[in-house]
């Protein structure tokens, strides 16, 4: 398989290259040559397959001959070896929970299969391989958990201070070991700028090995493709499910669209937004405006301008209109969060994280004018990653999930600078 820049004028390249690399060097965005048919005995068989199996035979066609097939194989039993279940919250409404990984969020999988694809990668490599990483929250600490301790990588993350919530930043920053977190005294723009002048920095990048592990690389992009097909599993209905994924940089939505555009039958999909609107607008109008981000209580998905927006064109070659039939998208304000929060949980004794809201508020609206369907919604955190806005609305404690509250004792570490990027510059040598 190669990949060819969405921007067209950079080379293409294999996997290995392009998980290397992150952007294309002409700014665009990696995307396979071809999407890979998957056979209707496949799909019909889903269910007699495990877990790792079904990853490896997603991605196989994919990754080709950058990876020999053992080490796939392994790769892909790693990265997958927690629970997805499909919880039943009423009668029309399902939610894949994908937040029992190490970070509790869906983040895990794309990290945990792209540190072990990396970790295989620097092992043929003379430089040391830095992997760089701005974030909000979610990011960093999958990324960090995941690269703990692979040989040959050191991981730098920068988070802006005082920005992150208090388990977020024990996740970044008590791992030690290979995991440097440096805290920016500023805020996320002022991380992710300093994080591209260190990619267009020359005397860095001869140094060492400088990857992006910001969700736009193949590795993270393709593998969450799997979980889609884990709802297929647990799926009883006999007509596809309409699925709802709440979206920011519409990462995640996409690895959906590939998977359906590959076979796995999916009825509809709806893109679940916060006040950040520029795709609901385009859905709409056909124009797309980026915008600046707004605060909302579902942070992960402040995106004004998302990143993957231009692969959702590449998937359907541009035309607004076909888009429109396969995507469905709502823009949900911060107070119908709230309510739904509070609402699900009152009915159906089902606490849901922000990000969950704004996607069963989607769901919930689209399926209300489509009675005869039935839906899924991704639960991509778990809510006690967001305590402060969840425990008000419920009035209730969230237990803290035993893996995480060894973390609640730790001491953090970091390194702490003003956004200047020589001071960055000195870190990283
Ligand atoms: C990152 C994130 C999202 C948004 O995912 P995209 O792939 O950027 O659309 C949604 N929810 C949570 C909890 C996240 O961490």
């Amino acid at each position: 398989m190669h990949y060819f820049s969405t921007n067209k004028k950079a080379h293409s390249v294999n996997f290995r290259e392009a998980a290397l690399a992150g952007m294309a060097p002409d700014k665009g965005l990696y995307f396979p040559e071809e999407i890979p048919k998957l056979s209707a005995d496949f799909i019909s068989n889903l269910k007699s397959k495990s877990k790792a199996e079904l990853a490896y035979e997603i991605i196989k066609p994919y990754v080709s001959n950058s990876i020999p097939e053992g080490v796939l194989a392994k790769i892909c039993s790693e990265t997958v070896n927690f629970d997805f279940p499909l919880v039943q919250v009423n009668e029309d409404i399902y939610s894949l929970e994908l937040f029992h990984g190490p970070t509790l969020a869906f983040k895990d999988v794309g990290a945990r299969f792209m540190s072990r694809c990396l970790s295989y990668f620097s092992k043929e490599s003379k430089k040391k391989t830095t992997v760089l990483v701005a974030t909000s929250g979610d990011t960093g600490s999958a990324v960090a958990n995941s690269f703990l301790g692979v040989e040959g990588v050191e991981v730098v993350i920068l988070y802006p201070s005082g920005k992150v919530s208090n388990i977020q930043e024990l996740q970044l920053t008590t791992l030690g070991n290979n995991i440097k977190a440096i805290e920016i005294q500023g805020d996320f723009d002022d991380c992710q700028r300093l994080v591209k002048e260190a990619f267009s920095d020359n005397e860095l990048n001869q140094k060492m090995n400088l990857v992006s592990a910001n969700s736009i690389n193949i590795a993270r992009w393709l593998s969450q493709q799997f979980y889609y097909f884990f709802a297929l599993q647990q799926w009883s209905h006999p007509k596809p499910p309409v699925i709802c994924v709440p979206s920011g940089n519409f990462g995640n939505i996409c690895a959906g669209l590939i998977a359906h555009l590959s076979g796995l039958p999916v009825a509809h999909f709806i893109a679940a937004c916060n006040s950040n609107d520029a795709f609901p607008d385009y859905i709409k109008s056909g124009y797309y405006n980026t915008k600046d981000s707004i605060s909302t209580i579902s942070n992960a998905m402040d995106v004004g301008n998302p990143s993957n927006f231009v692969r959702i064109l590449e998937l359907f070659n541009h035309q607004h209109e076909k888009i429109k039939q396969k995507i469905s998208s709502f823009s949900v304000n911060d107070e119908l969060t709230e309510k739904t929060i509070s609402e699900v949980h009152r009915k159906y004794n089902y606490l849901l994280d922000p990000h969950g809201a704004v996607a069963y508020y989607s769901l919930r609206s689209y399926l209300d004018e489509h009675p005869h369907e039935k839906g899924i919604i991704l639960e991509t955190a778990h809510p006690v990653k967001f305590n402060t806005v969840v425990e008000p609305i419920i009035k209730k404690h969230i237990e803290v999930p035993l893996s995480v509250q060894s973390l609640l004792e730790k001491q953090k570490i970091t390194v702490k600078i003003n956004p200047m990027f020589g001071l960055l510059k000195k870190e990283l040598k």
